[in-house]
């Protein structure tokens, strides 16, 4: 209830102000006007709005007045009665005939000057007025025109079919349709309908008319007003009603054409709708080929710089001298550089797309070593060393993972350096270190030696010497210490001249002097000093003998004599050292075009695994359970080192308690 009251109350309030609003606007005059379709004086637009050179004026005027103007449509006819009976107060465009005074009130100054003229259809050959005998003509309904025409006809006794119409439009739509031919109306009729495909304008012109507002009888002061403005408008504002002038005469007129018509617009529309659309899928077309065409720039510019970072890879991986290979996950080569390449093309199928484990290792499955194995390493540098046994190379295969920028592995990298020749310098660095480390512990016991073998014999020299001073000893006891003081001596002598000689040797000091010499006396020689030496010094069991009967007696030899003599005295004193009795045996006869000088006994013999070591330098026979020999351990790499100067060798065979035999093979040549 209360709802409703409110809305009552609200519609009274919207009511009151309405009213008053409206008596505020009724301080403005209501002008009725009537108005009749005369493009351009008076004409309708598309939206229904009354306008043309008339309403302008009038306008003009209602604005400076306070005139409110309402406007009825009529035909010609209908305005000139309407004005007639007072039903409206003002009517435009009216032309001025005496006979029009009767009914209306004309305005003091003309608006307009026209005159009638005879439009055709376009293809009539109606030229003059005497061509429009029996011809369909078309005549608007109250024209002054139409009118004037008719007489006219009947001045030149014409006479033609006279077809009466409503309006202007009606006249051109009976033209189209071809009902009539020919059309006698004012000259805005051409004005108009400026189709040339539709009227013709011919030369007959007639009926010069000025045009006129025209006011009813009792609107009197009401025409005085207009008189006044118009007045005013042409005097005083010249340029505004130029201004109408060429906004309704010389401004190229819109066309009324088929597109004002509902379909019409519907089809303008569509098409306008279709035109944008076109437009803008060719601007977005555009806009895509440029953002493809920009694509295509930054594609190729991409190109561009991954083929130079292709290259200057290549360039760079290509200048290592260590093997590069880049794997993916399953183990496939994916790419090497050149120095793999030049290594494959000797040693290995170089295929891409391989499996690493088959070309590198030819392993059927994945290397145990491989990274990719052990997952766990993932992340670290894998180094590993290999060795190649077809090619007797070490290698240093240094594998890493290799990430894409998603932190995904893609595979990884290998780089194999070939360290042979390092590893081999390594290996002989190893030997060397070893060899010095021994030399060093030979050397430290041979010093340690030195000292008991030289101490040895000089203590029994000096004892026995003091022993000979008492001169009450019996004359055998005296022979019995010379004696030891003499074979000490020897010792002595023979310790000095082996470190001397090994001293020599090992500075490179040492020279062969050969000469030919008889090789049997040489033997004869040596046999002779050693029979001798060992029943006096050694008072051992040892029977010597030589034998030289397989050679001929008077065979020559080219060699040094004293050092192939000092080679003998070191294996006859080795033999008769390490020989308590029994036989020591000289030999001499030819093997493999060699000498061979052979010196065996049956002392004491050597370990098979020995045998080697004798000839290195301060190496003895290692034997727990005895005390250490006396000696330096250098007579045999002395008499071993010298036969290799004189082109020559020894070997040795030997039994433990058997004995031993050792051969000098010395060349003939
Ligand atoms: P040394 O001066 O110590 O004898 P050598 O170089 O002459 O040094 O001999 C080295 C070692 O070889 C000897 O210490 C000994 O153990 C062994 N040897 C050499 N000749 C014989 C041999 N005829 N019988 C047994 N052992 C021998």
């Amino acid at each position: 209830m209360t709802k409703k009251i409110l809305t009552i109350l609200t519609i009274g309030l919207w009511a009151t102000c309405i009213c008053s609003f409206s008596q505020t606007k009724g301080e403005l005059r209501t002008i009725q006007v009537g108005v009749y379709i005369n493009p351009p004086l008076v004409q309708i637009d598309s939206t229904g709005k009354i306008e043309g050179l008339f309403i302008d004026v009038l306008n003009y005027v209602a604005k400076k007045r306070d005139w409110k103007l309402t406007y009825d449509l009529f035909s010609l006819e209908g305005a000139l009665k309407a004005i007639k009976e007072n039903k409206i107060q003002l009517l435009p465009a009216i032309a001025y005939t005496s006979q029009r005074t009767q009914d209306m009130l004309f305005s003091k100054t003309a608006i307009f000057h026209n005159w009638g003229m005879v439009f055709t259809s376009v293809d009539s050959k109606v030229e003059n007025i005497a061509d429009m005998n029996g011809i369909n003509l078309g005549l608007e309904e109250g024209d002054i025109h139409a009118d004037a025409f008719i007489n006219l006809m009947d001045d030149f006794n014409v006479s033609a079919n006279i077809h009466w119409f409503e309006s202007q439009e009606k006249i051109i739509e009976a033209l189209k349709n071809g009902q009539i031919e020919a059309i006698a109306a004012n000259k805005l009729i051409g004005f108009t309908y400026r189709d040339k495909t539709l009227l013709r304008e011919t030369s007959i012109l007639f009926n010069p008319v000025h045009v006129h507002f025209t006011a009813n009888k009792i609107s009197g002061q009401l025409l005085d007003e207009l008189n006044a403005d118009v007045l005013t408008l042409l005097e005083n504002d010249p340029e505004i009603y130029n201004n109408m002038i060429t906004k309704w005469f010389l401004t190229p007129k819109e066309e009324k054409h088929y597109f004002l018509t509902w379909p019409g617009i519907i089809l303008a529309f569509t098409i306008l709708v279709l035109i944008t659309t076109l437009l803008f899928l060719r601007l977005k077309i555009k806009a895509k080929n440029k953002n493809l065409l920009n694509e295509l720039q930054a594609r190729e510019a991409n190109e561009e710089l991954i083929a130079q970072l292709e290259n200057e890879k290549a360039l760079i991986l290509n200048s290592i001298e260590d093997q590069v290979l880049f794997i993916d996950r399953n183990y496939n080569i994916l790419w090497t550089n050149k120095a793999y390449k030049v290594f494959a093309n000797n040693n290995l199928e170089s295929k891409i797309g391989e499996k690493c484990y088959k070309t590198l290792f030819n392993n059927n499955k994945p290397c145990s070593f491989c990274r990719l194995e052990n997952g766990n390493s993932i992340d670290q540098t894998h180094v590993h060393e290999h060795f190649d046994e077809s090619t007797d190379s070490y290698f240093l295969i240094k594998t890493t993972s290799v990430y894409n920028r998603k932190n995904k592995l893609i595979g990884f990298v290998k780089v194999i350096s070939d360290i042979t020749d390092k590893k081999h310098t390594e290996n002989e660095l190893i030997k060397a270190k070893e060899k010095a480390e021994k030399d060093d512990y030979l050397k430290s016991a041979f010093l340690a030696n030195m000292s008991h073998e030289i101490r040895t014999p000089m203590n029994a020299i000096i004892g026995f010497s003091e022993l000979l001073e008492d001169e009450e000893l019996e004359p055998d006891q005296k022979r019995s210490y010379l004696n030891i003081i003499q074979s000490n001596g020897q010792q002595l002598l023979k310790l000095i001249s082996d470190i001397l000689v090994f001293s020599q040797l090992e500075s490179g000091h040492i020279e062969i002097h050969c000469t030919t010499i008889n090789i049997v006396d040489l033997l004869n020689e040596v046999y002779q000093q050693f029979t001798t030496k060992v029943d006096i010094h050694t008072h051992k069991n040892i029977n010597i003998s030589l034998n030289t009967s397989i050679i001929q007696p008077e065979l020559l030899i080219i060699t040094d004599t004293i050092r192939l003599k000092q080679v003998l005295f070191n294996l006859m004193t080795n033999a008769i050292k390490f020989t308590k009795e029994g036989e020591i045996n000289i030999s001499a006869y030819i093997e493999k075009d060699m000498l061979v000088l052979e010196v065996k006994d049956t002392g004491i013999g050597i370990p098979n695994d020995q045998l080697k070591r004798i000839f290195k330098r301060f190496s003895q026979v290692e034997n727990p359970q005895k005390r250490k020999a006396e000696g330096s351990g250098l007579g045999l790499t002395i008499a071993n080192d010298l036969m290799a100067m004189m082109g020559g060798y020894i070997d040795v065979q030997s039994e433990v308690h058997i004995g031993s035999t050792f051969k000098i093979h010395h060349p003939i040549d």
